[in-house]
């Protein structure tokens, strides 16, 4: 489940696990103020799917294979809700296909 950042205007700062399907927060849980949901953490939520691919070609097969274990990683990482290592880790995974 992903951990939202908000910010109320009387408390600050504050994080809450909320699923995905769940409304963004309005009302400080706390004290009733007014938050707003920083959207830092919460961009770019798109399952990739470019990568995947499989081959009879020995070479290319290793090669797929392994680009198949990056995208676990990148889709591990969301699955924790941790969308800020799923961000790099997909960059990262992206630059290595591009290289190939
Ligand atoms: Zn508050």
């Amino acid at each position: 489940m992903p951990t939202y950042d908000y910010r109320c205007e009387n408390c600050g700062k504050f994080e809450k696990m909320q699923r995905i399907s769940e409304d963004a927060l309005t009302i400080c849980p706390q004290c009733g103020g007014k938050v707003e949901r920083l959207i830092s953490k919460n961009v770019g939520i798109v399952l990739k799917g470019s990568g995947f691919y499989s081959t009879d070609n020995g070479r290319l097969k290793d090669r797929a294979r392994s680009i198949n274990k990056e995208r676990q990683a990148d889709n591990q990482a969301l699955l924790d809700g941790d969308i800020g290592s799923y961000v790099a880790q997909s960059e990262s995974t992206d630059k290595k296909i591009q290289e190939a």
